[in-house]
């Protein structure tokens, strides 16, 4: 088996790390054999597509961009700060048992989807207000995400966050194309524009996962697509491809930068490849050109 780890540049970079590098190889040698047509990419949205910082600031989300609409009333802004403050430390306690911090996150989010009924913020404000304070992505992101639009490969941008906000930002840097499809909580809005909640079930970091999918159009697109490339930078977003039985290699990619010296260990035994303070989207990049090349050769006569 060939070793791309020690042969492909971008991984020869000090911040990145692979646990295993003899796992990793063979599962880069099950998508270049596999090719385009087995292919499907999973991604976190918040500081996994966006930037983690930049000019030494922690990005703004895609609940923090809702929150900076002008429409958005001191009210809401003081109950959503408080709901914020008594739920978020729950998530990253790692004292709660994962059952009690699924009731809790759904606890949060049923709270968030009540602060927001009644509020007139349109669907205009939101993209003129994403546009404006919104994040940048990660280096490289629109070339990575036009070359899969070539390769026809579907994309799932996956957020637990607010699906109005991930659509405006990835319009806003034209990268909402064809084959990407945003699964997150999308507002619903009432005839006279006032806002009444999330369209679906809401999604969590602890629901966030494809199997949620099943029966829908975009499932059937990725159900013969038996190879993944994941990516996120919360350990949860390792799971978004678990259960999904028609999934059988998925090379999992995780971007961390807070507390780097303390969670890397966690980070390599969850992700199989960390890359630690990279605002780039280099490695994977270079992954779908190994898979690409390789179909080019074949094209070539090789095969
Ligand atoms: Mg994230």
């Amino acid at each position: 088996m060939k070793n791309y780890v020690c042969q492909v540049p971008e991984f020869a970079k000090a911040n990145v790390f692979v646990n295993n590098p003899e796992l990793v190889n063979e599962k880069l040698a099950n998508l270049i054999q596999g090719g385009f047509h087995k292919l499907q990419v999973v991604s976190d949205f918040d500081k996994t597509i966006t930037k983690q910082h930049q000019n030494g600031k922690i990005h703004i989300s895609s609940f923090g961009m809702f929150s900076s609409c002008p429409s958005v009333t001191e009210e809401h802004t003081r109950i959503a700060n408080e709901i914020n403050k008594k739920y978020a430390p729950c998530e990253v306690d790692p004292t709660i048992p994962k059952s009690e911090k699924r009731r809790l996150m759904e606890e949060w989010w049923s709270q968030s989807e009540d602060s927001l009924r009644g509020l007139c913020v349109s669907r205009e404000e939101i993209e003129e207000v994403c546009a404006r304070i919104g994040p940048e992505l990660r280096d490289g992101t629109k070339e990575l995400f036009e070359e899969l639009h070539k390769a026809d490969v579907p994309v799932l941008v996956f957020s637990a966050g607010l699906g109005d906000t991930v659509q405006a930002v990835l319009k806003h840097f034209n990268v909402n194309l064809p084959n990407v499809e945003v699964i997150s909580n999308f507002l619903k809005y009432d005839n006279e524009g006032r806002i009444t909640g999330f369209k679906n079930s809401t999604i969590h970091v602890y629901n966030k996962n494809e199997v949620a999918l099943k029966g829908t159009d975009f499932y059937k697109r990725i159900e013969d697509r038996e190879n993944a490339i994941l990516m996120g930078d919360s350990l949860g977003d390792a799971a978004m491809v678990d259960g999904v039985e028609t999934v059988k290699n998925v090379l999992k990619i995780g971007f961390l930068y807070e507390r780097s010296k303390e969670a890397l260990p966690e980070y390599m035994n969850t992700f199989d490849i960390v890359l630690v303070d990279d605002q780039t989207m280099n490695l994977p990049k270079a992954i779908l050109g190994l898979i690409k090349n390789s179909f080019n050769n074949l094209g070539n006569g090789k095969a």
